[in-house]
């Protein structure tokens, strides 16, 4: 029998949509991701998303500075606390809040299925999807395949860090490169060693800043003579002495060996002046994201930079209609958790309203 809903994407948007799905008796099953898939880690696309892999989260309301640790005793599974990073003390980290809105979906009667959905048939009603789990070698592990039927979608599946292209990027991926500071950044190779963090969003100040905790000194690399990040953060990165700036400079390559992994980088000028090699144990890229809409393929509008279309102002609505969309996915300009957490719930009430007309209650 097919699913009523199906939400593809375990971020503040997947989660929402399932809370107010399951609120409307819609019986929604998650599809969260695979979390033994080696790829998911590396590539950034792992259950319950990016808030997973920040810190803190000072700016989703809700949260003051605070110490949660018995809330979330109580709250929480202890199966799940045993895998989440001890808490701090001080508010709420990303998993923490992606633990907590995963556990209120499943309180209301949420479904979570620990699969990745590889592919999608929009062209027929039900829409049928396909998930699975997928071994070291990127081989579906047999036995795992699961078909299912919906009569809506929710697609949630969120956006991912990228990487600049180099070939020396790509050897010394997980030896010494990483998109992903809270991942990563405490590994023994970096300890009171140099490091480069590419980049000069709000991201890239977040992963410098959290990298000064392990390592010294960090150098920021930025391609104009100015910053994108926001005034704060800004603020936080010139008052960081651990933090280098290296204005005007784009990487060129990452030298390193077999043994050692990554031992420096080579920065290149915008400016027409000569080259510049630091020693750096470590690369980290902090510079902008690609929607995770591969599965889709093609089947449904994309915007010109790749995010799912919506198609009607203040709708989550896409090309086919009983598909909506939310979060990153289909958000390329606020891209904040409580953004995302808003289009979820628009998109479980759209579908609720849609199924309604439908004749599926
Ligand atoms: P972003 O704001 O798009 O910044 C990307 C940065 O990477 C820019 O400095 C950009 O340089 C640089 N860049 C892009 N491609 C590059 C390349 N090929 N080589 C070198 N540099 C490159 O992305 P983000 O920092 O990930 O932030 C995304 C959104 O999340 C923003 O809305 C941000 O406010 C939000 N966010 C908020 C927080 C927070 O509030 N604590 C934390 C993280 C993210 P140019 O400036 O020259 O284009």
């Amino acid at each position: 029998m097919a699913e009523k809903v199906v939400i593809i994407g375990s971020g503040p948007a997947g989660w929402t949509a399932a809370i107010y799905a399951a609120r409307a008796n819609l019986a929604p099953v998650v599809y969260e991701g695979d979390p033994t898939y080696e790829k998911n880690r590396l590539q950034g696309t792992a259950p319950l998303g990016q808030l997973n892999l920040t810190t803190e989260v000072e700016n989703f309301p809700g949260f003051p500075a605070g110490d949660l640790g018995a809330y979330l005793d109580n709250a929480l599974p202890d199966s799940r606390r045993a895998i989440m990073p001890p808490h701090s003390r001080h508010g709420v980290s990303g998993p923490e809040l992606m633990e907590l809105m995963r556990q209120q979906a499943i309180n209301f009667g949420t479904r979570v299925v620990s699969k990745d959905v590889v592919t999608v048939d929009l062209s027929r009603r039900p829409f049928a999807l396909t998930a699975v789990n997928r071994g070291a070698d990127d081989r579906v592990i047999d036995g795992t395949t699961e078909e299912v039927e919906a009569h809506a979608l929710i697609i949630a599946t969120g956006a991912r860090a990228n990487y600049l292209g180099l070939p020396s990027e790509d050897r010394y991926k997980n030896r010494g490169v990483s998109a992903c500071a809270v991942c990563d950044g405490a590994l023994p190779r970096f300890r009171n060693k140099p490091l480069v963090v590419v980049g000069g969003g709000d991201s890239a100040v977040e992963e410098a800043t959290y990298l000064t905790k392990f390592a010294r000194p960090v150098y920021m690399v930025l391609r104009r003579d100015a910053f994108r990040a926001s005034k704060i953060m800004v603020e936080r990165a010139l008052a960081n002495r651990r933090i280098e700036l290296k204005y005007n400079r784009v990487v060129d390559e990452v030298l390193g060996d077999d043994k050692q992994g990554v031992t420096a980088v080579r920065l290149a000028s915008t400016k027409g002046e000569g080259p510049e090699t630091v020693e750096a144990a470590g690369l980290f890229l902090a510079i902008g994201h690609t929607p995770n809409t591969d599965f889709l393929d093609g089947q449904l509008a994309l915007t010109d930079k790749g995010y799912v279309r919506w198609t009607t102002p203040q709708r989550t609505y896409t090309s086919v209609e009983g598909v909506f969309a939310a979060g990153d996915v289909a958000d390329d300009y606020y891209r904040q958790a409580v953004t995302a957490a808003g289009t979820g719930c628009m998109a479980a009430l759209d579908a609720e309203r849609w199924l309604a007309g439908q004749g599926h209650h």
